[in-house]
């Protein structure tokens, strides 16, 4: 267990203090250690994938932040199954897929996580996401592992039921036998779309907020409200797509909240619907809420 580690080079956006504590368990075993020991101290658990969804506060993390590592990190594809650790990035699962000649998680080329991520947050992408093709996940506590179906974690549109200091060690995702030609146009093609309408160069954390149930999304909303390329200290909402943050140089959690809060402020002002967020705070962030959330 390391201390005083910075989360910023474990976050896409790049921002963000240190944990307290910061260890990289390499098996079931270690993990369940680790939470045993976290909780038997009183301290709160958080887990890191790729941090392509996170906000770290400034102040950093009171508590012990765990990243997966070793078999918890490994996927292989094992008869028309991706058995895959939950701290798999899903680039190597696609690879994995890919080299089986197996499909059915082509979507993930789009999402730059982990399997872990992907289930705590039902990752998707045009039209396919993780509870489409999770069979079950392994998830961990203090007190040891359980499977679980997608139904027992409550996937739902970018949430689970999953809560900090439970951790996907490990899933099995189905996959179907595909012709490999399929498999790379599908892809490319969903990697154009991508490459066309977001900012795939910059450092960002995804999508900020989930789509509204509105005839407009997210971004779409955002962008009629103005707020292509509005600054806040080193954070910027990026000129291409306006439900993206990016770090323009130098930016501050507090500066991607700053622009969190203006957006939500607006898009309530200018259309009523309030903006859920879809990105992850972890540590001492508040978004502000609204007067009619009061
Ligand atoms: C350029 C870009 C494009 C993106 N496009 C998409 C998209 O099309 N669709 C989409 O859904 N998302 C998208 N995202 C967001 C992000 O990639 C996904 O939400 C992804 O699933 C997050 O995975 P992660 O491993 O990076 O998780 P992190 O960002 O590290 O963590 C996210 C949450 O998951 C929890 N978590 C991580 N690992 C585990 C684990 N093993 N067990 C339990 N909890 C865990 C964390 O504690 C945190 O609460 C995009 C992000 C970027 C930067």
């Amino acid at each position: 267990m390391k201390e005083s580690v910075s989360l910023s080079r474990y976050t896409t956006l790049g921002t963000g203090g240190p944990a307290r504590w910061f260890d990289t368990p390499e098996s079931v075993d270690e993990l369940v250690e680790r939470l045993a020991w976290a909780e038997a101290e009183g301290l709160p658990v958080a887990v890191v994938g790729l941090g392509s969804n996170l906000l770290v506060a400034d102040e950093g993390f009171p508590g012990v932040v765990l990243k997966l590592g070793g078999e918890l990190a490994r996927a292989e594809a094992v008869e028309g199954t991706l058995v895959a650790g939950g701290g798999a990035p899903l680039a190597v699962c696609l690879h994995r897929a890919r080299a089986a000649e197996l499909g059915g998680i082509e979507f993930t080329c789009a999402i730059p996580g982990t399997v872990g991520g992907g289930v705590w947050m039902n990752a998707g992408a045009y039209g396919g996401d993780i509870a489409g093709v999770l069979r079950r996940a392994l998830v961990a506590d203090a007190s040891g592992v359980r499977w679980r179906t997608p139904a027992e974690l409550g996937l739902r549109y970018r949430t689970s039921a999953l809560r900090h200091g439970q951790v996907v060690a490990s899933a099995e995702i189905a996959l179907e036998p595909r012709p490999l030609p399929e498999i790379r146009e599908t892809v490319a093609g969903m990697q154009a779309r991508r490459k066309a309408a977001q900012p795939t160069n910059k450092r960002t954390f995804g999508s900020v907020f989930k789509n509204p149930e509105h005839e407009l999304t997210a971004g779409r909303m955002l962008e009629a409200c103005g707020l292509r390329g509005f600054v806040s200290g080193g954070a910027q909402i990026s000129p291409k797509h306006a439900n993206f943050i990016e770090n323009a140089g130098g930016a501050s959690s507090t500066d991607a909240i700053a622009l969190v809060s203006e957006a939500r402020r607006r898009a309530f002002e200018q259309f009523g619907v309030v903006l859920q967020p879809e990105v992850q705070l972890l540590g001492r962030l508040e978004i502000p809420a609204l007067d009619t959330e009061r």
